[in-house]
């Protein structure tokens, strides 16, 4: 249905607000954090940005990005990445050569969500570990290394994913990073964090992100999910890593030039964003508190950061079923499995939202139980 709304009431991100136009409401989108929009105030840094070909090493504003990138991840050096998985390929590629064998998380998101590119690319063979909530056993790992054997292939790299996204967002605590830190140093293994949504971990746990960095070699970070920047990631490690990784950077043809024109809104989630990820939080468990009394709804995850994850089977629907009816009502909401459905909370929604989709999903669940 149409009405009239103020131009921001449709697009919150655009710079005037007062404008009456006649058009239908955005949806609430909560289908992932990747789909925010850059603020203002990146709109206007990427505008104003100094630049110069990156490779030559000439853009002040990705070096600065990266020099900032260092310090607050507590590593030597940085490289920023097209995206997350650029950066998570860039790191197997570095550490590994093919013919090795990395162990990660069974339903981590290098394994589950990168089109195969381990194998594509690094040459590399997986090797599972099945976690609980994405929590890997440092015992299970140990015994998955493999000993010297004309056979076996060598482990080449241990991944962990912390929040794990297929988890539902579920924080790796950092004794747990620090236990496998600690073994695979002594094999001399290692270790990368898929830190995609690493910040949030950090504002769940209320402590710095290098709480969780100082027990990994490596590790990656999104700018362009809850922190919203339009594009870009960052590695970092140690300096002969990172001179490493950039080349492979450039030999996927991600060697940028004047890229200061994006580093320059990643800039700005970098080091002004971090802080209100615990929005986020508070509004997924807000929605989750609202959520949990209805009778044939589950959530099944422990709701640790901006993740809801319902299993709607106790309403004899699967989830593309319910996925079309919160369309219908204009959520949107990804598919997780068979009956499983993500919500994922963002800048660009509210606590007023939250209190729309609770309605919406009540009135769902209403009109489907018997
Ligand atoms: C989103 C995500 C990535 C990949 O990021 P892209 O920028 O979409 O390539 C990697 N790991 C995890 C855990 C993620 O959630």
């Amino acid at each position: 249905m149409e009405e009239y709304f103020t131009e921001c009431e449709i697009n919150r991100n655009l710079v005037h607000c007062n404008k009456k136009v006649k058009g239908t409401r955005e949806m609430i989108d909560l289908r992932s954090d990747t789909i925010t929009k850059p603020t203002e105030e990146m709109r206007k840094a990427a505008y104003e940005a100094q630049v110069g070909d990156d490779v030559y090493g000439e853009d002040p504003t990705v070096n600065l990005l990266e020099e900032k990138a260092s310090e607050i991840l507590g590593k030597e050096s940085a490289l920023f990445v097209t995206s997350g998985t650029q950066g998570n390929q860039i790191a197997v590629l570095t550490h590994c050569r093919p013919g090795n064998e990395i162990l990660l998380e069974a339903e981590s998101h290098i394994f589950y969500y990168e089109s195969g590119a381990v194998a594509a690319l690094a040459g590399v063979q997986t090797r599972t570990i099945k976690g609980v909530n994405g929590v890997m056993s440092p015992s299970h790992i140990e015994a998955a290394i493999r000993v010297e054997d004309q056979h076996f292939p060598e482990t080449g790299l241990i991944c962990i994913e912390n929040t794990h996204n297929r988890a539902g967002g579920a924080v790796i605590p950092s004794s747990n990073m620090k236990e496998i830190y600690a073994m695979a140093q002594r094999y001399s293994i290692p270790v990368h964090v898929d830190g995609a949504r690493l910040f949030n971990a950090a504002a769940s746990a209320g402590c710095s992100i290098k709480e969780f960095t100082q027990h990994c070699d490596t590790v990656q970070i999104c700018l362009s999910k809850g922190l919203g920047a339009p594009v870009g990631s960052i590695i970092a490690g140690p300096e002969e890593f990172i001179k490493k990784a950039r080349k492979w950077r450039k030999r996927l043809g991600g060697g940028l030039r004047q890229v200061g024109i994006i580093a320059a809104p990643a800039l700005v989630a970098l080091t002004k964003m971090t802080e209100r990820l615990a929005e986020d939080h508070e509004n997924a468990n807000f929605l989750a508190e609202i959520l949990k009394n209805h009778d044939g709804l589950e959530i099944v995850n422990s709701v640790d950061t901006n993740i809801v994850v319902l299993n709607v089977s106790g309403l004899c629907m699967n989830a593309d079923e319910f996925v079309e009816r919160l369309k219908a009502k204009g959520v949107l909401a990804v598919t997780f499995g068979t009956t499983l459905v993500r919500l994922t909370t963002h800048y660009d929604v509210n606590r007023k939202d939250m209190e729309k989709v609770g309605s919406i999903i009540a009135e769902i669940v209403k009109g489907k139980r018997h």
